[in-house]
């Protein structure tokens, strides 16, 4: 099966409210071509090595979505351009977005990224460090970001029960957080985990090898 009849199947499959971020790391730049041609927009890449080429070559309609961990020092290159950076994991990094946003101008969309799975060398914000900087009015004084959503990784395991249970946690955070904050994205599931994600209430799901198979 082509890249393009793999996300188009996989398109179909999802409800409405639910949209596939394509990720595309480690694959060619004539992989991405043919995903952008079936009319698919919306790419995620984890590297900023890798991103910065890319960019280069494919068109500018492009929504990019950063999705790695994401060095204070680099976020600079990436954000003339991002679209949305989806892994923001600290505070000093959402200020250096921030003040990088200011100097060009700009409003960037971030999600702030939260630390759901068992693995402690994840990334990401503790539920009750991501709280403390939704509702402690810290963001107020940061004009250049707008915080939009939440984005995190369930545990690597087989245990589905689990995964589901790290997703559900996530999603219940999520209800709440919107309450007193304007979040509307929910991004939540990969390859192997997203149909659950999906019915545990994910809005934005990040797809790479299920698309693109596997990566070298
Ligand atoms: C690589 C990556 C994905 C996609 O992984 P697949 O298992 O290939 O779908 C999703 N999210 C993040 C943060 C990633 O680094």
């Amino acid at each position: 099966m082509s890249i393009a009849s793999r996300l188009n199947e996989l398109k179909d499959k999802l409800p409405g409210t639910v949209r596939v971020v394509a990720v595309s790391k480690f694959h060619p730049v004539s992989a991405i071509r043919e995903v952008y041609e079936t009319g698919h927009r919306l790419f995620g890449e984890s590297r900023v090595q890798e991103l910065l080429p890319k960019y280069e070559e494919l068109p500018r309609d492009i929504q990019w979505h950063f999705i790695g961990h994401l060095q204070t020092n680099k976020v600079k290159q990436i954000l003339p351009f991002i679209d949305t950076i989806e892994s923001v994991d600290s505070e000093r990094l959402l200020r250096e977005i921030d003040k990088e946003a200011g100097k060009i101008d700009r409003v960037v969309r971030v999600f702030l990224q939260v630390h759901i799975a068992q693995e402690e060398h994840k990334f990401g914000f503790s539920f009750r460090e991501a709280e403390g900087l939704l509702t402690g009015g810290h963001l107020k004084s940061l004009s250049h970001v707008q915080v939009t959503g939440l984005m995190g990784m369930a545990s690597l395991t087989d245990d589905t029960e689990q995964i589901r249970r790290e997703f559900e946690l996530l999603y219940a955070f999520y209800t709440k957080m919107k309450a007193a904050y304007s979040l509307s994205e929910l991004s939540m599931g990969m390859s192997d985990d997203y149909p659950i994600a999906v019915e545990e209430g994910s809005t934005l799901v990040r797809i790479g090898s299920k698309i693109f198979g596997t990566r070298e």
